[in-house]
């Protein structure tokens, strides 16, 4: 059996992440269904992805997506999420607890895709996500919500961002691609 990984999204359906140009459980689930869709399809990938759907505080909604994770068989957990701060604040960056190197790669890796500021790996193990998941975790800060240039950047270049994230995942998982005919399947 291949590697696997749960991915999942910040936040919940009814409990609001950042909302600022973008709103950020709406894009974070558009980015977790490509990617998954990108890594099962595109790439012998295999595991699981998540929305949270149910909780209605922000505790029930960390521990459901945790427990989540935590249910599955995988030896990698991605949460993504996008950034909010400022206008003027910009760039990608990924959170880790111990994967210092892979969430270099990932954070290079978005922020190439998008054509914005590479921030870089950020050690957070208070994080709930990071600190609870019980296998390497890391999760994404996409973009900026409140930046119309990293909003701007997202929407022109999502299906190549998702295709960087995936690449990311896959190299590290040791998946490959498929067979070019199975590239039909992508918008
Ligand atoms: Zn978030």
């Amino acid at each position: 059996m291949v590697n696997q990984f749960v991915i999942s999204s910040g936040h919940g359906k009814y409990v609001q992440g950042a909302i600022g140009i973008l709103n950020e459980v709406t894009e974070a689930r558009k980015v977790v269904n490509r990617v998954y869709e990108i890594l099962t399809n595109n790439y012998n990938g295999a595991g699981f992805k998540f929305h949270d759907d149910t909780s209605t505080t922000q505790s029930q909604n960390l521990s459901t997506i945790v427990n989540y994770h935590n249910s599955k068989t995988r030896i990698l957990d991605i949460s993504v999420h996008f950034n909010a701060a400022t206008a003027s604040a910009t760039g990608s960056e990924c959170l880790y607890y111990s994967e210092l190197t892979l969430s270099a790669k990932m954070s290079k890796a978005m922020a190439n895709a998008l054509g914005i500021t590479d921030r870089g790996a950020k050690e957070r193990q208070e994080l709930y996500f990071l600190r609870n998941t019980s296998k390497p975790a890391i999760l994404l800060e996409v973009c900026f919500v409140t930046s119309e240039k990293d909003a701007a950047a997202y929407r022109e270049n999502f299906e190549r961002l998702c295709q960087a994230i995936a690449k990311v995942i896959a190299d590290n998982l040791g998946y490959t691609k498929k067979a070019a005919s199975i590239s039909n399947a992508t918008r």
